[in-house]
């Protein structure tokens, strides 16, 4: 047993889009950034004193090209192999989130119409497939990767023994981090409601720090808060039948 590090790898700005580094007995990379951000990362861990060689496995939060962009790249710039969760192979194996995307409010709608987030990345077949709660200790770190749905129907989140939460976009700081350590939704959710009730179980299992695809790490108790307000929100939503939901497709 080794206590694993959570270490920000920044792929955009100071941390407009994250990577994350786990380092335990093996280093673990968390999310592949945007296309054409491989070779940063790795120069990036290799800044940080690890061997880019050492890394045991890529962890691909979900199925969106600004999480997986890189992931091909880091692969085989690494030699590690990838792992992602059955319900986006369709975005992986397409090279392209599914779509329309589906906002969460008005920056969500801006952002949907930037056509960036519409191109095609090199796609990636995951050498670990996902399909529940998976124990990391034989690559090397204490940790386990909990399936986390809603944001997109993969979405996965890393839990450490020291009860670091690397969550993707399960929950994200105000205007991509412009606000750090606030709380908010990302421009998208594919089901806000079942992204909600993934963030309350992560919540229940009592994380010490959330460390997110966008933004500042945050505080669980902030997101606690914010959680409550946001099932009042989604309920009054949901009432007045105002909730966009993609209904479960694991193929496209
Ligand atoms: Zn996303
Ligand atoms: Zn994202």
């Amino acid at each position: 047993m080794s206590r694993t590090k959570v270490v920000p790898i920044p792929v955009m700005g100071r941390h407009n889009i994250n990577a994350y580094l786990l380092l335990g007995r093996r280093p673990v990379i968390v999310d592949a950034g945007t296309p054409g951000s491989g070779r940063k990362i790795y120069e990036q861990v290799a800044a940080l004193g690890v061997d880019p060689a050492d890394v045991s496995l890529i962890v691909v939060t979900h199925g969106h090209i600004d999480h997986f962009g890189s992931a091909a790249e880091l692969s085989r710039l690494t030699g590690a192999p990838v792992a992602g969760h059955v319900a986006d192979l369709g975005p992986f194996r397409a090279g392209r989130a599914r779509e329309p995307y589906l906002p969460t409010g008005p920056m969500g709608r801006l952002m949907a119409r930037n056509k960036h987030l519409h191109m095609r990345v090199e796609p990636f077949e995951p050498d670990v497939l996902v399909t529940g709660e998976t124990d990391l200790e034989d690559f090397g770190v204490t940790a386990r990767i909990m399936p986390t749905p809603g944001h997109t129907a993969g979405s996965v989140s890393v839990l450490t023994d020291r009860g670091d939460l690397v969550a993707g976009d399960l929950i994200a700081n105000s205007f991509f981090g412009l606000v750090g350590g606030r709380p908010a939704n990302p421009p998208f959710h594919d089901d806000p409601l079942l992204n909600l009730a993934s963030l309350r179980r992560m919540l229940a299992l009592n994380p010490t720090r959330l460390h997110v695809g966008h933004g500042t790490p945050l505080e669980p108790d902030r997101v606690r808060r914010w959680a409550s307000r946001e099932h009042r929100r989604l309920s009054r939503l949901e009432a007045a039948g105002r909730i966009r939901a993609r209904t479960a497709d694991a193929t496209t």
